[in-house]
């Protein structure tokens, strides 16, 4: 297997990797195929540009046994894409232990053809001791090592879990252990979820949900789920939601309903891996994660951990063609945001003797040193440091008004004028160090309740403070 990045944004990747069977981009959503009785024809799938599926190799050794050898997993399925195979982790998980051991998985994965064999791995699920659940992945490891060795390929990393605060930890720490390889996500399969999933770098995710949800005439929307009965309208336009009613789809046999939910289900969530990929282009992907984190409590309180997930700069582009758009406290902690206090720490007044600092509030005209406003300001304080600033960026000395994001960013004029010191910990401590390595005597401020809020909280010795009128 061959993984090349070509794009990339907080910690997503739009890549590609090779296999026996053709190559595929990431990131990727992988359907789940059933190898006995499969509801939506794998023709379908591959009409609908799913260049990957995987499929259970434990089922498909209970059921087919040697003749799966001889015909292959492809055959079997009747898909000539990239075949990724589970081992039986799952049914570890339902039922306690499987009856095969890791290597007879491993060698019947690759009897079969499997592009992407996965270990037979002992899954943790929640609410296991700590001592317990170590024993687990320990096991886990062990018999990933022996699969290695029968197989003797690069594979990826397994992680089990839904996406709630645990497993954004989880996928953070499996981050910081091997940030270099394709990460895949067992068990995702939500467009509400997906955006942040990618964002924190999983680049590949299955799911049987789009099935599982059809059973239950679950219907997948951008985001949400709803059920097919509560429906008045469908917002899509996929062949199956442009070819019925709703009333004419809940009237249909549940065998054929089923499969044409399915595939609504499956064209959301292609629709939505499209999406946050042209928004890793663009350099938006924190903004369209806000807007989801807006669409389910949930999302925003996994949103929350990200504030020190420091690697998430390593995938953001140090220059974009874009404006950031920043509306949230939340936005204070976006990487950009970040690098660019920790650049502004680094700067020393460039006359060190100056005693006097002028504070002026960000405005509409970027960079700020084309503005007369500054023009204005130099004359009368000649002598002085003159800075804007923004609450999600910090101080921001007209020097390098210029860096990006410094005159690259949008911010609704109501949140720069009505923001509250206590929700921007960072704009606090940039501005105390500031003070501290510049050693200011003297802070001139216009009328600005956040400004002087912020003073007020700063621990080094309090400077001299004078407030300015505006238009002065
Ligand atoms: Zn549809």
């Amino acid at each position: 297997l061959s993984f090349e990045v070509r794009h990339s944004d907080l910690a997503a990747r739009i890549g590609k990797i090779e296999t026996m069977h053709g190559a595929f981009e990431t990131p990727v959503f992988i359907p789940v195929i059933h190898p006995v009785k499969q509801i939506v024809d794998t023709k379908f799938l591959e009409k609908l540009g799913f260049k990957i599926v995987i499929t259970n190799a434990y089922t498909t050794l209970k059921y087919y046994g040697t003749e799966a050898c001889e015909r292959g997993i492809h055959d079997i399925i009747n898909y000539n894409g990239v075949v990724m195979t589970d081992s039986g982790g799952y049914q570890v998980l339902r039922y306690g232990s499987v009856e095969v051991n890791p290597q007879t998985m491993a060698a019947f994965q690759k009897d079969i053809s499997s592009d992407i064999a996965v270990p037979l791995d002992k899954p943790t699920g929640y609410g296991l001791s700590y001592e317990l659940a170590k024993e687990y992945v320990q096991q886990t490891l062990n018999n990933a090592r022996e699969t290695l060795d029968t197989i003797n390929e690069a594979r990826e990393e397994k992680i089990e879990s839904q996406v709630d605060d645990n497993c954004v930890d989880t996928i953070a720490a499996t981050k910081r252990a091997i940030p270099t390889k394709p990460i895949h996500l067992f068990g995702a399969g939500h467009p509400l979820t997906i955006p942040l999933i990618v964002a924190l770098g999983c680049d590949m995710f299955d799911s049987a949900s789009y099935v599982l949800y059809a059973k239950e005439d679950r219907y997948l929307h951008a985001n949400g789920t709803s059920k097919l009965q509560d429906l008045s309208y469908f917002p899509c336009q996929c062949p199956t939601c442009l070819s019925y009613t709703v009333k004419e789809l809940l009237d249909l046999d549940k065998e054929k309903r089923t499969a044409e939910v399915a595939n609504h289900n499956l064209y959301m969530l292609q629709a939505e891996v499209s999406i946050v990929k042209q928004t890793i282009v663009d350099g938006r992907l924190w903004e369209y994660v806000m807007q989801k984190a807006h669409a389910h409590p949930k999302v925003m309180e996994a949103l929350e951990l990200l504030k020190n997930f420091e690697f998430l700069e390593y995938g953001t582009p140090l220059f974009k063609g874009k404006a950031l758009f920043m509306f949230d406290p939340l936005d204070q902690y976006r990487p950009e945001a970040k690098r660019f206090r920790r650049m502004v720490s680094n700067f020393r007044s460039p006359k060190y003797k100056r005693k006097r600092l002028v504070l002026y509030p960000e405005l509409d005209i970027h960079p700020f040193y084309s503005s007369t406003t500054l023009v204005n300001l130099t004359k009368k304080f000649p002598d002085a440091q003159i800075c804007t600033y923004s609450p999600f960026l910090g101080i921001i000395p007209v020097e390098i008004s210029d860096i990006f994001p410094a005159a690259h960013n949008l911010i609704p004029r109501k949140t720069l004028t009505n923001s509250q010191a206590k929700d921007y910990p960072t704009f606090i401590e940039s501005l105390n160090r500031f003070l501290i390595e510049n050693g200011f005597e003297e802070v001139m401020i216009v009328e600005d309740h956040f400004i002087l809020e912020v003073i007020e909280k700063i621990s080094t010795q309090k400077p001299n403070l004078k407030v300015l009128r505006l238009q002065e």
